[in-house]
C-alpha cells in the first residue's frame, strides 16, 4: 500500500510538473495564462501600483527567477538593466522577447523648443530626460493587432519548451486569437461614430498603439517623462482648450495632480484607467467607451 501511494505521488508530481514562467507587466500575465492554461505558473515582476519604467525587483523575486524556465520580456525599461542579472542568476532560463516582430513607434512627447534650454539648465543633463526625445514606446500591448503577434510568440515558446502539450497550447492559442478579434470588433463598434483623429488627453502616454490602430490621437500631459512644471502646465492646458479635450485619463501608477488641475480649470472629467490592468480586453473596451462619450 505504501509503495502504491509513493508511486502515485511520484507519477502525479511528474505529470503535473508545470512550466514556471515570469513576466514583466500584468497584461502579459493574462496573455501567458490564456495560452499556457493549467500547464504553467506565471510570476509577475512589476506588481500593481509600480511603474515598469523604473522598477527594482525585490530580493524575493530573485528566488522566483532562480526557479523560472522562461522569462517573457516585453521591452519595458527596467528590463534593460535587469535581464542580464536575471540571466546570471539562472543560466538555464530562456529569455523570450515577446515584442519580436512588432514595429515600435516613437513615444509621443511634448516638446517646446523655446523652453528646452532653460529646462536643461535648471535640471542638469540626466540621460533619462535626454533619451526621452527619441525613445520607442514600450506599451505595445494596448493594440489588439500587436497582441496577436505577442500571442504567437508566447505560443511558439511554450511549444518549444513543452512539445508534448502542443495540441493543448494550440487550442488555447486559437481561443485567445478569437478573444482578441472579438475585442477589436467591439472597440470598432463603439468608436464607429467617433470622428477620425479624435483626440484624448492622458497623463502618461501609454496608449499610442491603441490610438494608432483606431485612428485616434493621444495628448500627453507628461513632459519628457516628468510632471510638467507650472509654466509648462499652462501650455498643456492651452492645448487642451484648443483641441477641445473632453476628458483626461490618468493611471494609478502616476500622480493625478496636474491632470486634476487641468480638469478643474477646463471643467472636464478625469477618468482613471490603467494600461497595466489584468482585464486587458475590458480595459481597452472601457477606454474606447470613454473616448466615444
Ligand atoms: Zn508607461
Amino acid at each position: 500500500m505504501k509503495n502504491i501511494l509513493l508511486t502515485l505521488l511520484l507519477l502525479s508530481s511528474f505529470s503535473y510538473a508545470k512550466i514556471n514562467t515570469m513576466v514583466s507587466v500584468m497584461p502579459q500575465k493574462f496573455f501567458v495564462e490564456s495560452i499556457g492554461g493549467d500547464k504553467i505558473n506565471v510570476s509577475l515582476m512589476v506588481k500593481p501600483g509600480n511603474s515598469p519604467h523604473s522598477y527594482t525587483p525585490k530580493p524575493s523575486q530573485m528566488k522566483d527567477i532562480a526557479k523560472a524556465d522562461i522569462y517573457f520580456s516585453i521591452g519595458v525599461e527596467f528590463e534593460n538593466a535587469w535581464l542580464p542579472r536575471f540571466k546570471s542568476q539562472n543560466k538555464e532560463m530562456k529569455i523570450i522577447d515577446i515584442s519580436h516582430g512588432i514595429t515600435k513607434i516613437v513615444m509621443k512627447q511634448h516638446s517646446h523648443h523655446e523652453e528646452e534650454h532653460e529646462e536643461h539648465e535648471a535640471h542638469g543633463h540626466d540621460d533619462h530626460a535626454d533619451n526621452q526625445h527619441e525613445s520607442k514606446d514600450p506599451h505595445i500591448w494596448t493594440s489588439p493587432d500587436n497582441v496577436k503577434v505577442i500571442a504567437k510568440n508566447i505560443y511558439t515558446a511554450l511549444v518549444k519548451v513543452d512539445y508534448q502539450n502542443k495540441i493543448y497550447y494550440k487550442k488555447n492559442f486559437d481561443k485567445f486569437i478569437n478573444h482578441i478579434n472579438q475585442t477589436d470588433k467591439k472597440i470598432k463598434d463603439i468608436l464607429s461614430n467617433t470622428k477620425p483623429n479624435s483626440k484624448f488627453m492622458v497623463f502618461h502616454p501609454a496608449w499610442g498603439y491603441f490610438a494608432k490602430q483606431y485612428n485616434l490621437e493621444q495628448f500627453p500631459i507628461e513632459i519628457e517623462g516628468k510632471t510638467p512644471k507650472p509654466k509648462e502646465l499652462a501650455f498643456v492646458m492651452e492645448e487642451a482648450r484648443e483641441e477641445n479635450i473632453k476628458a483626461i485619463f490618468t493611471q494609478p501608477e502616476f500622480s493625478a495632480k496636474s491632470a486634476n488641475q487641468i480638469a478643474k480649470e477646463l471643467n472636464i472629467k478625469v477618468i482613471k484607467t490603467s494600461p497595466l490592468n489584468y482585464k486587458w480586453s475590458q480595459n481597452l473596451i472601457n477606454l474606447a467607451q470613454a473616448i466615444a462619450n
